[in-house]
């Protein structure tokens, strides 16, 4: 298998690239925000608290997300792959997984980081509320939370994964292709 996971705060290009390397390399695509929207959307109680939390920036509990991980990862064990998006996103998260994994026999195969300053974030997280509906696009001070939410519980996972050495920095600002193109030499080096 090829389990990848795709780093960096939010605003970086993560959605982006991962529809782009999922159509390359057919992996199954595990957006942790994507199913917190969808449980918000479908009525459900952990939709219901969860979205108190998301609408604030702060980041959902780890016993959430690493049981939605769980169940998709029993739904798809005959899977070439997994992109892990926007998970893990704390360090306890990273253990949870390596564990998960490790009951399949399984491991995460390189961590590919999108490095793009904060500055540049804040931009594009505003300009992309203008059309993604979502509440947590919309002003500057819930943006700078979810920075300020990654700068002090995330940016630790990227150390764990490097003690590993299946960490890779990739400069997120640029052309999309050109990222891409980044991201396909990483993924070659662990594949090969
Ligand atoms: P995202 O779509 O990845 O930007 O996530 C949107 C929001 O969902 C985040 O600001 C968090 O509140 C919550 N969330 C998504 N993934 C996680 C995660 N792995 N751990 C905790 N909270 C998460």
């Amino acid at each position: 298998m090829l389990n990848l996971i795709l780093f960096g705060p939010p605003g970086a290009g993560k959605g982006t690239q991962s529809e782009k390397i999922i159509a390359k390399y057919k992996l199954i695509h595990l957006s942790t925000g994507d199913l917190l929207r969808n449980e918000i959307q479908a009525g459900s109680e952990l939709g219901l608290k969860a979205k108190t939390l998301m609408d604030q920036g702060i980041l959902v509990p780890d016993e959430v997300v690493i049981g939605m991980i769980d169940n998709k990862l029993k739904e798809h064990k005959d899977a070439a792959g997994f992109i892990f998006d926007g998970f893990p996103r704390t360090v306890k998260q990273s253990e949870a997984l390596d564990q998960l994994l490790a009951s399949y026999d399984e491991s995460i195969s390189v961590m590919i980081a999108l490095v793009v300053d904060d500055n540049e974030l804040l931009a594009r997280l505003l300009n992309r509320g203008k059309t993604s509906g979502r509440p947590d696009d919309q002003n500057e001070s819930l943006i700078s939370k979810r920075i300020q939410e990654y700068n002090s519980k995330t940016k630790p996972v990227a150390d764990y994964y490097q003690a590993q050495g299946k960490f890779v920095a990739i400069d997120g600002i640029g052309e999309i292709d050109f990222i891409f193109e980044e991201i396909n030499q990483a993924i070659s080096k662990v594949t090969v």
